[in-house]
């Protein structure tokens, strides 16, 4: 098949995929939940595969007790999936989910993080990335801004290419996005969801505010790797303390109805 016949069932495919996410954003999403997985899992396993996880027992227990709380307030399919949590041998404050249900904290995270309520901000906000599937409507975006490219080339009829080749654009989009950082709304997203995740757990907002305050403070002139892929906009402490005080009694509801986590390192 040529790569012109591509063009119109391409398009039609990208504009009858969009959903819409747990804020009510309309996304752009060509991938599955399933292929997102299994990206999920290559990228995990290839951090094992070089020995970026150390055995940190005590460390590994208190983020793995955090993450059940939280997951286990999650919408379906999240909260039924089993979610592997591994430390990351690196001293810098980052932490990352992975769709297929896999989690990360870097050693680094603990020092910054002091109590469970600050832990739960970080893993909320990074499991509400997976929720909110940013990675799939990222790498969704990437592969139309590719199949407009390519359409492009075809139309202009200044490349002769086969299906093959576009195949092999939109693979190479999928697989660098996975890593790559989110955008501010996606962030902003991830932000909001995550301490609404928090409260419902019962773990308290607020700490969202001093997490990041402190995250902010932490480096100097070099920002922390976690704001690095972590864009933060301008008002965030702002936006979180309004969100911390709208969710004070969702927090105490589920605390006085037995969501009441006891973790520590
Ligand atoms: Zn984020």
């Amino acid at each position: 098949m040529k790569i012109r016949n591509l063009g119109i069932p391409l398009a039609t495919a990208l504009l009858a995929a969009c959903v819409t996410s747990p804020t009510g954003r309309s996304q752009l999403m060509v991938v599955s939940d399933s292929q997102m997985s299994q990206m999920g899992l290559a990228a995990f396993n290839d951090m094992r595969k070089q020995g970026k996880f150390v055995d940190a027992p005590r460390e590994r227990a208190y983020a793995t007790c955090v993450s059940r709380a939280l997951v286990a307030v999650l919408p379906p399919p999240w909260n039924t999936q089993q979610w592997e949590v591994q430390i990351v041998g690196d001293d810098t404050a980052n932490a990352f989910a992975l769709p297929g249900g896999r989690i990360g904290v870097n050693k680094g995270m603990f020092k910054l993080a002091d109590n469970q309520d600050q832990l739960a901000v970080v893993l909320g906000h990074e499991l509400s990335h997976v929720v909110a599937r940013h990675g799939a409507e990222r790498v969704s975006d990437n592969m139309a801004a590719q199949a407009a490219v390519a359409a492009g080339t075809v139309y202009a009829g200044s490349r002769g290419g086969d299906a093959n080749t576009a195949a092999a654009l939109l693979g190479a989009g999928a697989e660098l996005s996975i890593l790559l950082p989110f955008s501010r709304t996606q962030e902003s997203e991830a932000d909001t969801l995550g301490q609404r995740y928090m409260a419902q757990a019962g773990f308290d907002p607020r700490a969202a505010v001093v997490l990041w305050q402190k995250m902010g403070a932490q480096g100097g002139s070099k920002p922390p790797a976690f704001l690095s892929t972590h864009p933060a906009p301008g008002n965030r402490a702002e936006a979180l303390g309004r969100q911390a005080q709208q969710l004070l009694p969702v927090y105490q509801h589920a605390r006085a109805s037995g969501h009441a986590p006891d973790c520590h390192l």
